[in-house]
């Protein structure tokens, strides 16, 4: 099904960190139609270890998840020099007004409501991973 746009495009991989299997499957599906190769992790601790694998473009991660949160998580990435500039988009449920503002305060590029929108996603990607 993605053979052809992953073979025309260079897309960098995606990491997605995400302990929700319907949440992870559904993100997988809808960035490997885009054309995008991606690794997933299903909690922080795995997150951030393969965070730190070199060749990833981007990085999307749920704040809520077991082993280190999103808040434990990017303030590990942002500490360590490999990691520093990667571009981590937080995905959340949060809808409190307040939270936007705190997740980027915390480090994250950007922030992502779930339910995830399956045509915001490829355009928040695209915005970050220009030429992709
Ligand atoms: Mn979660």
């Amino acid at each position: 099904m993605t053979l052809l746009a992953s073979e025309s495009r260079m897309a960098g991989t995606i990491l997605i960190v995400e302990d929700n299997d319907n949440n992870r499957i559904l993100l997988r599906d809808i960035l490997e139609f885009h054309g995008y190769k991606t690794m997933e992790a299903s909690n922080g601790d795995d997150g951030v270890r393969m965070a730190k694998e070199p060749g990833l473009g981007l990085v999307l991660m749920d704040i809520q998840m077991p082993g280190k949160n999103g808040f434990e998580a990017i303030k590990e990435l942002r500490g360590d020099p490999a990691t520093k500039g990667l571009v981590i988009i937080a995905l959340t449920s949060f809808a409190m007004k307040g939270d936007r503002e705190r997740i980027l305060a915390a480090g994250f590029d950007d922030y992502l409501a779930k339910p995830i929108n399956t045509r915001k996603l490829p355009e928040i990607i695209k915005k970050y991973l220009p030429g992709t």
